[in-house]
Parts: C-alpha cells; sequence; structure tokens
C-alpha cells in the first residue's frame, strides 16, 4: 500500500510531517508520498515560489526513510503554472504508474468537509481510498449515502482492493497551520517548535514570509 500526502507545504511543518510518519507506521505502508501542489485551486496562489516550497519539503523530510517527495504536479504545471492542480489527475496519473497496488490518498478533516466541492470529487474513489485523519475520539455523523456506502470497517478492507474505500484514522492532533506560522513570522515571533530548524533556516535564509 502507498500513502499519499497533498498539500501546499506553504511551508510544511510538524503537523503534516508527524501525520505522514504516523500512518506510514499504522498502515504498514511502503512509502507516503509527500505532492506538493502547484497551484491550489480552492485558495489564493501560495506566498512562496513553488520550488522553495519542494526545497523547504526536501529538507523536512531528509534523513526520513519511507517519506518521499512526488513532483508530478508541479511538472504537469512548468508551462501553465495558472492551471489548478487537480487532486483527480493526480491519483490518474499515480494509477498509471501503480497498476495493482492500494493507493491511500490521506487527507485531513477540515479538508474532507470541503471535499464535495473537489474537482470530480467522486472519482477520487475510482483511483485510490480516502483516509480521513481525525482526532482521537472523533464521530463519524451524519456521512451521506455515497460516503457511507463506501465506508471500510478496517485496515484490512483496504488491502483487498486497490481502491474506492472510506476510512477514518485517528492521529496525534497538532495545532499547527502554515498560515499560523506565516502570520507569526511577519509579525516577528518565533516559529520555533512547530517546523524543523532545517525550514525555519530556510525561511531566515530567503527571508519568506516576511510581509503579508
Ligand atoms: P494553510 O494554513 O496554508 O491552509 P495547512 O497548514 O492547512 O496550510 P496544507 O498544505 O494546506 O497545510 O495541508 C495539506 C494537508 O495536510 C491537508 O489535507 C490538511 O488537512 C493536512 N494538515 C494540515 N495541517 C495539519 C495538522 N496540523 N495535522 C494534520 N493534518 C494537517
Amino acid at each position: 500500500m502507498i500513502g499519499i500526502f497533498g498539500g501546499t507545504f506553504d511551508p510544511v511543518h510538524y503537523g503534516h510531517l508527524r501525520s505522514a510518519l504516523e500512518v506510514k507506521d499504522s498502515f504498514g505502508l511502503d512509502e507516503v508520498r509527500l505532492i506538493p501542489c502547484a497551484n491550489p485551486p480552492h485558495r489564493e496562489l501560495p506566498a512562496v515560489t513553488a520550488a522553495m516550497r519542494l526545497q523547504m519539503l526536501e529538507l523536512a523530510i531528509k534523513n526520513q526513510p519511507g517519506l518521499t517527495i512526488d513532483t508530478r504536479e508541479l511538472d504537469r504545471h512548468t508551462l501553465s503554472e495558472l492551471t489548478p492542480s487537480y487532486m483527480v489527475d493526480t491519483l490518474k496519473s499515480l494509477r498509471q504508474d501503480f497498476k495493482d497496488e492500494s493507493l491511500l490518498l490521506f487527507i485531513g478533516s477540515d479538508a474532507f468537509e470541503h471535499l464535495t466541492g473537489w474537482h470530480q470529487w467522486q472519482q477520487l474513489f475510482d483511483y485510490a481510498h480516502l483516509v480521513v485523519l481525525t482526532r482521537p475520539g472523533f464521530e463519524i455523523q451524519g456521512l451521506d449515502d455515497f460516503f457511507r456506502a463506501r465506508l471500510a470497517k478496517n485496515i484490512k478492507a483496504l488491502a483487498q482492493q486497490p481502491a474506492g474505500k472510506l476510512f477514518f484514522s485517528a492521529v496525534t492532533q497538532l495545532d499547527i497551520s502554515a498560515t499560523a506560522i506565516r502570520s507569526m513570522i511577519a509579525k516577528k515571533q518565533n516559529p520555533g517548535f512547530l517546523l524543523p530548524d532545517a525550514v525555519i533556516e530556510y525561511i531566515k535564509q530567503h527571508r519568506l514570509y516576511e510581509t503579508h
């Protein structure tokens, strides 16, 4: 099984990294691919360039076996930077590389709340399982029929078919967001211990996020 963790990573922080590491171990994954998006469809353009977000990600996962970076969304958009990075296209392309393997797309519960606004969101399940990262003790409520029909009882069910299931998985909650980090830096506050030191160094060196 292969894990997929998409994001803007503007910048990458311990909320992303801890979640990726935890699911790698709890789902027994061969790898978790962190996929930085070129142009997120549902938000403003990232504050820094794609190349810089990628470099920060590289610094963050150095020496972390099993966490890898997949640049297909960035590569897809080098010619037309403003085309949105749709996850359904990314999964389609991953499916071509991994024909029979279970693909697990991890998203935070905040992202899941907006899932039905994603481009061709139903088709995500044609290519991957969807795993929503929740708070411990989180209760699944008000799922509509489309989702309820796809609920997997356990992790084993995700290994039995390559795509199509929905699963909720509790991870350690770290209330860290890239928005809050950018805002701290703009206010000259110290973001220490919210993201790796190497990334903080990079941000300082390149004077990123100093203005809103
Ligand atoms: P921003 O504040 O700029 O919106 P973000 O911190 O939410 O950024 P993204 O790169 O947009 O980070 O998030 C990528 C994925 O990581 C999403 O699925 C999101 O739900 C998840 N995620 C973000 N922060 C956390 C966190 N603290 N714990 C667990 N998952 C997270």
